[in-house]
């Protein structure tokens, strides 16, 4: 079994190592540097996604956001404050 770091590829050894899921061991400060740059979301490499899934994400996103906003508003239409 390897135990290199999947971004440098030098041994990791016992506790300094993470587990990056889908990829395999890493170094701790490796793992924190790409994930710095990386564009994830929670487990989700949005960089690793087709476009087809980009614009469905994009979809998704607008939706929830339209929805939350439209729900927002409709909550003030019912409370008076002054
Ligand atoms: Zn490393």
């Amino acid at each position: 079994m390897s135990l290199n770091c999947v971004f440098c590829k030098k041994p990791v050894f016992g506790t300094t190592g993470v587990t990056v899921p889908g990829e395999g061991p890493a170094h701790q400060h490796c793992y924190q540097a790409h994930s710095a740059l990386a564009r994830t979301f929670q487990s989700l490499d949005i960089s690793k996604l087709s476009d087809d899934e980009l614009l469905d994400l994009q979809d998704m996103l607008l939706a929830e956001v339209n929805d939350r906003r439209r729900r927002d508003e409709g909550s003030d239409d019912e409370i008076e404050l002054f």
